[in-house]
């Protein structure tokens, strides 16, 4: 059954055609600069790539183009649109209201759009990808997918901020973490290293660097503690975000140095992170820099290093045990050095990373830990796409 997974954004839309229960990728692409003269779409399939400049005017008009391209008589890869039974969509935040994967009915766009105030700058791209797919492919299923639903299960003593109770009750006011999708993903992976598929008892914990980054405590399947919060902002160090701050330091710039809450804020998310501290975002450049000597990215390095194991001996504590912690995403899949930073000096744990396996490239799932290590160390890339797909077939049959 051919399945249609989308992830739009403001000016741009990621999709992928994805034959199931097989898992087989069809083609995929992305459309950028979308509502410019020179729009770019680019499509895939096994062995062969084609790109294009064109204007395209609304995201209307970029579902169309994409799926002449899936149609196209030379390299396309379905006869017609019919054949498309369902279409997946990323949400980005279900809030309270969603814990798992729904078919999209009124009830559900409604829903999202009143989740639009928690995630301004996605719910309302998201929607929009909704309502232009379900004219688009008005024969096939519309799904959604919602990144905060896996870690929907944590717990209240993990998700209430300890402030005044009524922000929670009347507001909504909480912790709901993102990500959901991957760390789902990647940890459903790593139940079958850990050989206990059939067996709850597991103790995980998920770590995904990508330019944004998160953890999640994962126990018998479940999330039960996670790193970002109300927004993408909490946590780890990221490629432009601080992470855990001090909030005296937010009042001190608004009253103390005159910045703007808009201007405070968009420090915070887009200047800080890697980027503040080493002038680049792309850890690949951080690290080459690092070892030719600049402190800067050294030191960026060691920070985000540090803040990760602080967040693995808390999510030990709160899982009581550890059986193995797993990288994913851009960083976590590539970056033998970060994996090694954040590996070294956990005797505590009984960690140990085999250092050999951990310089290995590879694009499969894989053990890189010693056989002596008390906990696995696990790197599993991510596959946001074909989780989406395996979610919105399964509600579907
Ligand atoms: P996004 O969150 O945008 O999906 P990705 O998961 O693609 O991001 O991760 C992007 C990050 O991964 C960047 O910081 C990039 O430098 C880093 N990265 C990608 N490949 C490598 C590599 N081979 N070595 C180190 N870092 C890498």
């Amino acid at each position: 059954m051919n399945v249609l997974v989308i992830n739009s954004g403001s000016s741009s839309l990621k999709y992928q055609l994805i034959d199931m229960p097989n898992e087989s990728v069809k083609a995929n692409g992305l459309i950028e600069r979308i509502g410019a003269e020179n729009a770019k779409i680019t499509y895939k399939k096994e062995g062969f790539k084609t790109s294009n400049e064109l204007p395209i005017k609304n995201h209307e008009e970029a579902l169309t183009q994409m799926n002449s391209l899936l149609m196209d008589k030379q390299f396309g890869v379905i006869s017609n649109k019919n054949v498309i039974k369902i279409v997946g969509h990323r949400v980005v935040h279900g809030g309270q209201s969603f814990s798992k994967t729904v078919e999209i009915t009124q009830d559900v766009k409604s829903k999202i759009q009143s989740l639009c105030t928690l995630a301004p700058l996605h719910n309302p791209l998201n929607l929009k990808g909704i309502e232009v797919a379900e004219r688009v492919f008005s024969k096939a299923q519309q799904v959604a997918v919602f990144d905060t639903a896996f870690l929907q299960s944590l717990p209240q003593k993990a998700y209430q901020f300890a402030i005044p109770k009524s922000f929670l009750e009347d507001e909504d006011i909480r912790a709901y973490g993102f990500h959901g999708t991957s760390h789902k993903y990647v940890s459903e992976k790593a139940q079958v290293f850990l050989k206990s598929k059939n067996q709850p008892n597991s103790k995980l914990i998920s770590i995904h660097l990508g330019n944004g980054c998160s953890m999640t405590a994962i126990k018998n399947g479940k999330a039960i503690d996670h790193s970002m919060g109300f927004g993408p902002a909490n946590g780890l160090i990221m490629g432009t975000r601080a992470g855990d701050i001090d909030q005296s330091v937010i009042f001190y710039l608004i009253d103390k140095l005159g910045y703007s809450a808009e201007q405070v804020n968009n420090i915070l998310l887009k200047e800080s992170g890697m980027l503040g501290l080493t002038g680049s975002n792309d850890l690949r450049d951080i690290q080459q820099q690092a070892e030719a000597g600049n402190e800067d990215c050294q030191l960026a390095l060691e920070m985000n290093a540090y803040r990760i194991k602080k967040y693995i001996g808390a999510y030990t504590v709160a899982l009581n045990g550890l059986d193995a912690i797993v990288f994913t995403a851009g960083i976590g899949e590539n970056s033998a050095l970060m994996r090694e930073l954040v590996c070294k000096d956990m005797d505590v744990l009984g960690l140990q990373i085999d250092q050999s396996k951990n310089q290995l490239t590879s694009k499969e799932s894989r053990d890189i830990s010693k056989a002596n290590s008390k906990a696995k160390i696990l790197v599993i890339p991510s596959n946001e796409e074909l989780e989406i797909a395996k979610q919105a077939y399964k509600i579907s049959n």
